[in-house]
This record gives C-alpha cells, structure tokens and sequence, in this order.
C-alpha cells in the first residue's frame, strides 16, 4: 500500500464569475467544492492507477468532516489524525479568463498535535510500503518535520517521496535522514540551490543535480511543464520530452507527476517506465478541467508519445 501525507488538507472552494465587482456583492450559483491540498491529488492519480492506497495528515473540525465526506464519495481510503482545530478552506474565483486565490493558512497546531500525528504516523507505516509527503506544513510545526517523517520511515525502510518547497525541503537535504526522490520544478529547485537553472540547455540541469545538497538522493525529478522534465536516477541523468497537448487546467500537475512515480516505484519499473508513467499522467491531468483528475482511457496514446534520452555517466562542473 501507498501512504500519501498531506499535513494541511483544504477544502477547495471555486467561484465561477463572470465578472468580479470590487467592494459590492457577488452572486455566485455554479459552486464546486472538493477535498484538496497537494498530498490528496497525489491519492487520487494512484486511485486511478488502480493501486491501494491510504491517505493521511491532520484534519479538524466541520473542513476536517467535509473532507471525509468527500473523500468517502471518491471511496478512498483514509486515516487522518484528527485535531480539534478547523482544517481550511481555500478559495479560487475564476473571472474573466483570472483565476484569483485566497487561501487561509490553516489551523495553528502546537508540539502536542506534532507529537500524536507522529505516533499515529507510525501505525501507519507499519503497513505501507511507499510514503509520498507533499505540500506545505501547518503553521506552528518545525520546519524540519518532514525530516521525522522520513527518519521514522528510514526505521522501516520505507522510501519517501517528498514534494515540497522552500525551507521545509532544505531542511530534509541537510539531514542525515534524506528523501528517497524529490520532485521540484525549475523554481523550486533554483530556489534550494540558489542557482539560475536554464531549461533549455541540459548542461545547466545537469550542473544543477550535481549540486553537493542533492548528493544524497537517489532519485530527483526536475518537472519541466510543457518541456517534460529532466531527471537524475541515481548516476545517470534522462531528459524526458512530451508531445504537444490540448491543456485546459494545468493545476495539480505536478501532483498527479509524483503519483506516477509512486506507482511506478512500487510496482518496481524500469527507469525509462517510471519516467514516461510519470509525464503521462501529468499531462492527462492537465487536460482535464478537474484538479488531480486524469482520464486513463487516454493513457496508452500518450504514453507511447514521451521520449527518454539517457545520459550516461556525465558529468559537468
Ligand atoms: P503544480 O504545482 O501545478 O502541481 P508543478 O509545477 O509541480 O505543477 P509541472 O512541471 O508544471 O509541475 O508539471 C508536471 C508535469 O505535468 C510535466 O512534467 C508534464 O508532464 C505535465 N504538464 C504540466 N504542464 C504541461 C503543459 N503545459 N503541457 C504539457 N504537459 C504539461
């Protein structure tokens, strides 16, 4: 089984407007609502990949019950600590072609809720076979708790795969205890190795793997958008190219991308089938109008249309 962790779920919330009025009432009919947050994404593309997996994280209060509810209806499985503060609500209004965000920062939780997620994180890994952590922390944890995450795993031996950012994703790089595949994109990355990344010449993406924080970590997928991606799987680096595609809702993307890595890990395919499982299921999100949404009827068409270019053994400094 695949435990995904999402440490500060949401339920997100889209208010479709023809034109939004500033400083008067908006009327909205056309509401969606839907269990959110990176780490429920990444669920729902192993969902569909037919593969068990067992969601969890930190929920509260009437958002926490929502997300059940939802999840219950998409018949995922789930396993949340539960806290008795609210979990959040994040807002997007889609007007005239914009898409404007306001999003809450989610409950503040304290070293206690830290430290009881942490033991029912443990009777979970007691069953899983693969972790994926992604997103953000709540507010009030230490910025180096994925770093326990992964040192508890570690006593498994359980990979993790971590998607995340900025000083959480540093703090994991340093440790002893490192993620088992990361995937950022261009930003993230640059922003971890306080280094310009061109996307365009493999000799910078290269230059940037073998950055001396990223030593350690055996599999690093750098996603690329509409470029594909570039990766470095233990020595060796793949730049991974993908077709031209109709793309209606990019969001997620990158969600449904670690899901296809998760799955391919733990159904133990080759590189070149991990690589192109993972682009594919990227783009089929991105042509969907749904977040963490993929149509797996399409699937065989474009796989059979990524391309891996493998090299070997380089080296540039
Ligand atoms: P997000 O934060 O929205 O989840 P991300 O920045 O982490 O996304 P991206 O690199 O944008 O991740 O996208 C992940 C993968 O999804 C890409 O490697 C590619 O396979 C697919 N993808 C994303 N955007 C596009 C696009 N415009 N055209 C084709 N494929 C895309």
């Amino acid at each position: 089984m695949i435990l995904t962790i999402t440490m500060n779920p949401s339920v997100d919330i889209s208010y479709p407007l023809n034109k939004l009025i500033i400083n008067d009432i908006n009327r909205v009919s056309n509401v969606k609502k839907t269990a959110g947050g990176k780490g429920l994404n990444v669920t729902r593309g192993i969902k569909f990949s037919n593969i068990s997996v067992l969601a969890s994280g930190i929920i509260g209060g009437t958002t926490g019950n929502y997300i059940q509810k939802q999840l219950d209806e998409d018949n995922i499985d789930y396993d949340f600590y539960i806290t008795k503060q609210e979990s959040r609500n994040c807002i997007a209004i889609l007007h005239e072609g914009n898409q404007t965000e306001i999003l809450e920062s989610g409950p503040v939780l304290d070293s206690q809720d830290a430290n009881l997620f942490l033991k029912h994180y443990q009777t979970l890994l007691e069953k899983a076979d693969l972790v994926t952590i992604s997103g953000s922390l709540p507010q009030g944890f230490p910025i180096d708790f994925y770093v326990s995450l992964i040192e508890q795993a570690d006593r498994y031996q359980t990979p993790v795969l971590l998607d995340s950012s900025g000083k959480m994703l540093h703090a994991t790089l340093i440790s002893e205890h490192k993620p088992y595949l990361i995937k950022p994109n261009k930003e993230e990355l640059k922003q971890v190795i306080q280094m310009d990344i061109d996307d365009s010449d493999n000799s910078s993406l290269i230059k940037a793997l073998n950055h001396p924080l990223l030593n350690d970590i055996p599999f690093i997928i750098i996603s690329l958008g509409k470029k594909g991606a570039f990766a470095r799987c233990h020595d060796q680096f793949y730049q991974v190219t993908i077709p031209k595609i109709n793309v209606v809702n990019p969001v997620g993307s990158g969600d449904v991308t670690l899901a296809g890595l998760a799955v391919s890990l733990h159904e133990g395919e080759s590189i070149d089938g991990m690589l192109k499982r993972a682009m594919t299921m990227g783009m089929l999100n991105t042509m969907e109008s749904q977040t963490g949404f993929v149509n797996m009827s399409n699937y065989d068409q474009y796989y059979q249309q990524v391309k891996v270019k493998k090299y070997i053994n380089h080296k540039v400094n």
